[in-house]
């Protein structure tokens, strides 16, 4: 059986490994060295220096193509840098669409630094697909993605965004940092390529920074690589070790944050003091369809609104959790909580922030895997 044909909760273990060549050893080796001595010029081992390649990052970057079920994985050194490799494909005056609620550092990126070199974004509440496609024109080559979205939990519909990419024929990249492939596989979908920000749930221990791009196609994964090695922002070898071991468990974890998520989301949604609780997982969520669809749980992110809908409320909630720390970034074994408007999307101007709905008194929780009756018990004493 190769490794190709295992399944999902396989590959996160065996997928693209092999034992170390040298000794055999189990674990890739931590391969900390920036190059590599050749017999004669151009004769080496397959490595020549470690911006082009690593032994241990290409176990990781084999890793991620087999759980994403793509063909090839490119490893950087944080998941902006993944998606600046993307922005690179295009050529000033092209356009992109991507959607209004979208994590902070993504559209700073898009706006600050992108929109210099002459690309054009749009930004648009993309569960509405004729809102879409509106936005695109001759000049449009790309569909930035991201599901269920960061902070507000709407669900974009992957196949219904596949099909518009096909009919206009632009690249479809999906951000699947929130998902992971445990809940669902774009590529699969009908995305050319799937971005990762490995620092939240694929390396899921809160102690590395990385990014990741997953694609099937040898053309796009050449250029990407090509970029990759040009621009340079790779990934490290310690943390590709630690973002391989963190892969390993993914799917237990995600097992675990998926059943917590739905007991925190259940108890906030029952909460008197609670106004409103973002969670794709509730029948009366307006993308519940899409995501029961598309998704194979719902996953442990959950957003909310205290009632009184005040800025002093939510910080005082925040302020008073202790199981719950406030931090940002999500997607570690620990529970989160995070303030969006002070903190993950402070560089989204308010009244853009507004529109999406990320008023000043949301609360985001990345719900970790300790015992949920702990993490409840937390709330309640913070909620009072
Ligand atoms: C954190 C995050 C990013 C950025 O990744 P870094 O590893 O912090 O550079 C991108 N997209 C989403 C959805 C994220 O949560």
């Amino acid at each position: 059986m190769s490794n190709k044909d295992l399944r999902f909760n396989s590959k996160t273990i065996h997928g693209g490994q092999s034992p170390d060549k040298a000794y055999g050893a189990v674990m890739p080796p931590i391969y900390q060295t920036s190059t590599y001595a050749q017999s004669t010029p151009g004769g080496h081992q397959g490595f020549e220096y470690s911006r082009s390649g690593n032994p241990t990052r290409a176990a990781l970057e084999a890793s991620l193509a087999s759980i994403e079920n793509g063909n090839y994985g490119l490893a950087f050194g944080s998941g902006l840098a993944a998606i600046d490799a993307v922005m690179k494909l295009m050529k000033p005056g092209d356009e992109i669409v991507s959607t209004n609620d979208l994590y902070g550092g993504s559209y700073r990126l898009f706006k600050k630094v992108f929109e210099d070199f002459g690309l054009k974004f749009h930004f648009v509440g993309m569960q509405d697909v004729a809102a879409v496609e509106e936005k695109i024109n001759e000049n449009t080559r790309l569909l930035w993605v991201e599901t269920p979205t960061n902070p507000m939990m709407n669900v974009i519909d992957i196949e219904a965004m596949a099909a518009l990419a096909e009919k206009h024929k632009l690249l479809l990249a999906v951000d699947n940092t929130f998902a992971t492939p445990y809940l669902q596989l774009p590529l699969d979908l009908g995305a050319d390529i799937v971005m990762h920000s490995a620092t939240k749930y694929l390396g899921g221990h809160s102690d590395v920074v990385v990014g990741a791009l997953v694609v099937k196609d040898k053309e796009l994964a050449d250029k990407l690589y090509f970029l990759q090695n040009a621009s340079g922002a790779v990934c490290g070898p310690m943390d590709s070790f630690l973002t391989l071991r963190g892969i390993k468990t993914l799917h237990v974890r995600m097992q675990r944050h998926c059943e917590n998520g739905r007991i925190v989301a259940e108890y906030l949604k029952a909460h008197p003091a609670i106004e409103k609780v973002y969670w794709p997982g509730f029948e009366d969520h307006p993308n519940h369809d899409v995501a029961a669809r598309q998704m194979r749980d719902f996953g442990g992110m959950v957003s909310f609104v205290p009632k009184g809908s005040s800025y002093d409320a939510a910080i005082a909630i925040v302020e008073k959790l202790k199981v719950f720390t406030l931090a940002e970034s999500l997607g570690g074994v620990e529970s989160l909580a995070g303030h969006p408007a002070s903190m993950t999307h402070a560089s989204i101007p308010k009244e853009e922030r507004e529109k999406s709905g990320v008023v000043d008194s949301l609360i985001r929780l990345s719900v970790g895997i300790e015992d949920a009756a702990d993490l409840v018990a937390d709330l309640e004493q913070a909620i009072g």
